[in-house]
């Protein structure tokens, strides 16, 4: 007979651990407390980004969540768009961040430092004045959340038969068995992915951990004129500090660092970087800030919107200019500098947890991991 799972939580992290299992012949069955996924999954930019991961162990699962994106996209007809993303630079610090990152990446990659005109040719929408050059990368992929993590569920349902009970919240796990209220459900492995949220569920094996929550504020633009592309989404300098990815391009980074944070401070206090990415619709969808903390205040405030569009509108102009909607959303993230946090808190209970900023980026090749072994919980 074969072995059975639960998986807690419908966002990506959960949907991945439950495709991981599923192909690993576990029967899966994903509980979620909402009638559909509500959380991160459907509030971010769908940016499947190796370019942010560093060189080894994260890129390659980068590479590998990328690669289930494409086949799963294919295979199900998901609306997604692989053009790319081009990094503007608009002085000298961001263009030698941009030439020593594609010095030391090394040939294999898909990277091209551009020209300005060569950046134009790519991407209409891009500001011309002062612009230096940029960089083009090959390897990001766009997903549209809302659309994608329904579709995805759907995808999982149909080709590996993973049940899903909507409107269930597990109030407690005790020995394969988690509690919903009226309903019990029991598996000889749980697997909870329960985001955000986490205290929710066993909160004491969290309480050891430096684990906080970061809040972001987006928004998006549109409706564009039928038919207008962005082309590869696009991200100014101050991404060029936010991905660790970029820490290959060594003391350039140091530099850029020092003018960024003398000409742009509130930005570094707000957390702010600035990325356009189009989806399905044609809108654009643009962000972002972090601010972290243990808890946050559920509005947004209008000046990080200000800072965001002030800053966007500097290196790009679009056809329709006006927000047709604003929102925040929230992440798990470890302050240690882990990328993710896998635990065994009882025998057949994991929680996998706190991908940050990267859960649609990593979370395919992450639970692959886990299922196949790696973490030593399977
Ligand atoms: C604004 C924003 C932009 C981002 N942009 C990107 C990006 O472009 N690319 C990228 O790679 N990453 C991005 N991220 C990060 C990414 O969205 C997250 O890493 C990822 O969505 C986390 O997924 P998750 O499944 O852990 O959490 P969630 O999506 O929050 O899912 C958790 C689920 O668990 C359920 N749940 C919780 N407790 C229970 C319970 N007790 N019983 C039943 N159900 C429960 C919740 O209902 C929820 O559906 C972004 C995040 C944000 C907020």
């Amino acid at each position: 007979m074969n072995r059975s799972a639960i998986v807690i939580g419908a966002g990506i992290v959960g949907l991945a651990t439950a495709r991981a299992l599923a192909i690993s012949g576990y029967e899966v069955m994903v509980i979620d407390r909402s009638a559909f996924a509500t959380g991160a999954s459907v509030r971010n930019f769908g940016m499947v980004w190796p370019i942010g991961q560093p060189e080894g162990l994260l890129r390659e699962r980068a590479l590998r969540t990328r690669a289930v994106w494409e086949s799963i996209c294919k295979e199900s007809g998901m609306w997604n768009d692989p053009s790319g993303s081009l990094h503007l630079a608009y002085c000298e610090s961001e263009m030698e961040v941009l030439e020593n990152f594609i010095r030391k990446s090394g040939k294999e990659r898909s990277y091209r430092l551009l020209t300005s005109s060569e950046v134009m040719k790519k991407s209409s929408c891009v500001v011309h004045h002062g612009l230096r050059g940029g960089l083009y990368s090959a390897d990001e992929l766009i997903v549209d959340p809302p659309n994608a993590i329904s579709r995805l569920a759907a995808f999982l349902q149909e080709k590996y038969s993973v049940r899903f009970s909507w409107n269930t919240h597990a109030h407690s796990i005790e020995q394969g068995r988690v509690s919903c209220g009226k309903v019990n459900y029991e598996a000889d492995e749980v697997f909870i992915c329960s985001g955000a949220d986490f205290r929710n569920l066993l909160p004491e094996s969290f309480i050891q951990e430096p684990i906080t929550i970061c809040k972001l504020q987006m928004m998006r633009l549109g409706p564009q004129p039928a038919g207008w592309q962005l082309g590869p989404s696009l991200c100014g300098g101050l991404s060029l500090l936010h991905y660790a990815g970029f820490r290959l391009a060594g003391s350039s980074l140091e530099g850029l660092r020092e003018y960024i944070v003398s000409k742009y401070p509130d930005y570094v206090r707000w957390g702010i970087h600035v990325m356009v990415a189009q989806h399905a619709s044609g809108e654009l969808v643009i962000g972002d800030s972090h601010e972290y903390g243990d808890s946050h205040d559920p509005f947004d405030k209008a000046f990080i919107n200000r800072m965001i569009l002030e800053y966007l509108f500097g290196f790009a102009r679009f056809p329709s200019e006006s927000i047709s909607a604003s929102w925040n959303g929230q992440y798990s993230k470890l302050t240690d500098g882990r990328t993710e946090l896998v635990l065994r808190p009882a025998p057949g209970v994991t929680i996998i947890n706190a991908l940050g900023g990267a859960g649609m980026t990593m979370s395919f090749g992450l639970a692959e991991e886990v299922v196949g072994g790696r973490y030593g919980v399977l």
